[in-house]
């Protein structure tokens, strides 16, 4: 299988954060301080500790200031409020992160809903889901903001284009819709309840999966010529012999690599992108609130 249709997510992102490091510098040297990521962990869930410990990695090496609080499992909701609230306050602190999801005896809306949004910089708020879906300025939901620059990238303009995105999370498939409608594209929302999603997504000149199905979406479903990001992270049961199972996405990736003008490989496509435009979001905020011109 030839290659040049595949979108490399991790060189694109390692490129972002370079440039986004350039601007830390700039940032540094007009304002006397560093820009600022906080993020909060409650309890012990063995994948949110992999992705609070990317995080932290991925802002220290842009020379950001990274501070985390990880707190225990039986933390009380008023207890990580309170902490939200300090952080809020905390001149230091650019961006605020609480990973998601929290433990069961806790409230996601209801903390997310205490967060200053101008340092809600995963944009789950929902003042910046609002600011988004009419077109204000807003700080986008990571993962399709990255999701967004990758197409972008490929197609230029993207006005016209028929989308489809199957999945309607507000992390993920709602702010797709929203960011592919505000480039001009006719977008068509698919979910659980969809009829012939084979037949909707044969339509379509980019389809962004995010279902969390693994391999779901067929490649005699996709027009030759579309442009495919695939969200979704599936670990199947490992293969004999293996004691880890493959990761793949929703997209059955050989078969549609046939006849995708462009497709994102899982791992190595959107993944990379999330955590990148993660630190994209703390710059504009610590800009935003320094009342610094906003680095391109
Ligand atoms: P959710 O479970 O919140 O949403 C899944 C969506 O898929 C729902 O809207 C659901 O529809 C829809 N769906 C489920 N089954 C079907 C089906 N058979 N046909 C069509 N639609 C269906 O997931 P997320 O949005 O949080 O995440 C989606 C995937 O993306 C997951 O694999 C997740 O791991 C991955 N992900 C990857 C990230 C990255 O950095 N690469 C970041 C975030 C997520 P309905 O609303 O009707 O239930």
């Amino acid at each position: 299988m030839s290659t040049d249709n595949i979108i490399d997510g991790k060189a694109f992102a390692a490129d972002l954060r370079g440039r986004i490091a350039a601007s830390v510098l700039d940032f540094v040297a007009h304002s006397g301080r560093k820009p600022g990521l906080a993020v909060v962990l409650v309890g012990d869930d063995p994948a949110s500790q992999v992705y609070v410990g990317s995080k932290k990695k991925a802002t220290i090496e842009a020379g950001m200031a990274s501070f985390e609080y990880r707190l225990p499992e039986d933390t009380a909701q008023a207890d990580l409020i309170a902490l939200v609230e300090r952080l809020n306050a905390d001149e230091q602190v650019d961006g605020i992160l609480v990973q998601l999801p929290l433990p069961s005896h806790m409230d996601d809306k209801a903390v997310i809903a205490e967060l200053d949004p101008a340092k809600d910089v995963d944009g789950f708020h929902v003042v910046n889901a609002g600011r988004l879906a009419v077109g204000e300025d807003a700080f986008v939901p990571c993962t399709p903001l990255g999701c967004l620059m990758l197409l972008k990238d490929r197609l230029g303009d993207l006005s016209g284009k028929n989308a489809v995105v199957i999945g309607r999370s507000n992390i993920v498939g709602k702010p797709m819709a929203q960011l592919l409608l505000a480039e001009n594209c006719t977008v068509t929302i698919a979910h659980s309840r969809t009829q012939d999603l084979a037949d909707v997504v044969r339509r379509a000149d980019i389809i962004v999966a995010a279902v969390g199905r693994a391999e779901m979406v067929k490649g005699d479903w996709i027009k030759d010529g579309a442009v495919v990001i695939d969200v979704g992270i599936n670990r199947l049961a490992p293969a004999e012999g293996e004691t880890k199972g493959r990761l793949v996405g929703d997209v059955a990736f050989a078969e549609a690599a046939v006849h995708s003008a462009a497709i994102t490989p899982v791992p190595g496509g959107v993944g990379p992108m999330t955590i990148a435009c993660l630190l994209r979001n703390t710059l504009v905020a610590a800009y935003r609130r320094a009342d610094l011109p906003r680095p391109k």
